[in-house]
């Protein structure tokens, strides 16, 4: 079995900077993509705050690019997942997708995170796909002229009500507290849509409908009072959650399932560095996660060259 220098798992801004810059430096990283490549910024829209691009760029051409460039300096870029890995051995790490096996000197880790759902254990899931998403830019388009809800009251919350008053004839957030954590520019854009309307102190506790979701139960936060509101559509913003599972007891994680951070972008493993989302439960930020695949590039070109 051909032994890679460096293998990077995750296709988002993270792992494929990480690919580019490895691949400048000849190391041919091996980067498997997983089954849904791209990341998160695969179900964005326009994105109009990473530099470079003043009209905005839609985030799956921003990938497609990043793969694009990753490629053309040498980096091998495959549609498998890892889902287990052995570190035991530092000098020789191992992962696996499926029955088949992969070796390599080194690791960077930018498997990023995933969005969170309201986990009710009432059957929430009969509604995926029916209804019950996570992706406004994604679904939004199947909800013309219906009336919709967005859980949350951060900017994920917010953005996503704002592609879906694009769609919908109404627009309801529905968020458990009295004030949102929005930034301020989202928020005044939130309160300028005549189509949004913010439903407050609203937790959502059951989702009904016979095939389609058509109704949510909500409970005031505040005074315990049950009510229920007619909706085609409810979609998820209530934060994310790190993709480690294949992780555990291989590598230090914090309570929240993030990877920790030793030094820079190392882990607890030597040979093993980490990029994005997957360690950052705070910015969560398209060139943050770049900027930090490219830290865990430089620092992985070190590591090589001292061993
Ligand atoms: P977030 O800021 O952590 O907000 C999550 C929201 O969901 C909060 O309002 C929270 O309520 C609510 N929530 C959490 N768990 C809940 C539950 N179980 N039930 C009901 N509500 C729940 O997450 P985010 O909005 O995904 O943003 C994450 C990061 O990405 C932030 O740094 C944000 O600025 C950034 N972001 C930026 C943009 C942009 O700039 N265009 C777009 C999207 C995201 P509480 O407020 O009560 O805690």
């Amino acid at each position: 079995m051909q032994k890679e220098k460096l293998i990077i798992i995750g296709s988002g801004p993270a792992g494929l900077t990480a690919a580019i810059y490895t691949a400048r430096a000849n190391l041919s990283p091996l980067v498997f993509e997983g089954m849904e490549p791209g990341g998160q910024l695969m179900g964005t829209s326009e994105i109009e705050n990473f530099p470079g691009f003043p009209d905005g760029i839609v985030g799956p051409t921003l990938i497609n690019n990043m793969r694009t460039q990753a490629q053309k300096f040498g980096a091998k870029t495959i549609f498998k997942e890892i889902d287990r890995v052995d570190f035991t051995n530092t000098q020789n790490l191992k992962v696996w997708s499926g029955e088949e096996e992969f070796q390599a000197e080194s690791i960077i880790l930018a498997t990023g995170a995933s969005a969170r759902w309201l986990n009710l254990n009432k059957g929430e899931e009969k509604f995926l796909g029916k209804g019950y998403s996570a992706c406004a830019t994604c679904d939004g388009a199947f909800f013309r002229e219906k009336v919709v809800g967005v859980v949350g009251g951060g900017d994920s919350a917010c953005e996503e009500a704002i592609i879906l008053s694009k769609f919908a004839k109404k627009v309801y957030i529905l968020h458990r507290r009295d004030s949102l954590r929005a930034s301020l520019p989202m928020q005044k854009k939130v309160f300028e849509d005549e189509k949004i309307e913010i439903l407050w102190n609203k937790d959502v506790t059951n989702l009904k409908g016979s095939v389609l979701l058509e109704e949510v139960e909500l409970t005031d936060t505040q005074t315990n009072e049950i009510s229920s509101l007619n909706l085609n559509g409810l979609f998820m913003a209530i934060g994310h959650t790190p993709n480690t599972k294949f992780l555990e007891g291989q590598i230090d994680l914090n309570k929240w399932g993030f990877i920790e951070i030793k030094n820079d972008t190392r882990t607890n493993v030597p040979s093993v560095f980490v990029g994005g989302d997957v360690s950052d439960p705070k910015y969560q930020q398209a060139i943050v996660a770049a900027g930090s695949g490219c830290q865990a590039a430089l620092d992985v070109q070190e590591y090589l060259r001292k061993h």
